[in-house]
């Protein structure tokens, strides 16, 4: 697969690393933005369970769009 982004560019060789979770475009190292974030699972009655790290792919425009001002 070919990075979207780099296609557009021109630029030729470069592998994916993955897909975007927003907009679904396949995204290399340079162009993709993969962030951790918490997933909160809680479970109704009684403590809840641990916060477990999730990973999360996202094109650098849907990285910027998403990020608060
Ligand atoms: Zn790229
Ligand atoms: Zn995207």
């Amino acid at each position: 697969m070919k990075c979207y982004d780099c296609d557009v560019t021109g630029n030729e060789g470069t592998v994916a690393i993955g897909v975007c979770r927003r907009c679904g475009l396949v995204v290399c190292p340079d162009h993709g933005r993969v962030t951790q974030v918490l997933v909160h699972r809680t479970s109704g009655v009684g403590k809840a369970s641990s916060d477990r790290p999730a990973r999360r792919v996202l094109c650098s425009p849907c990285h910027s769009a998403e990020r608060p001002h």
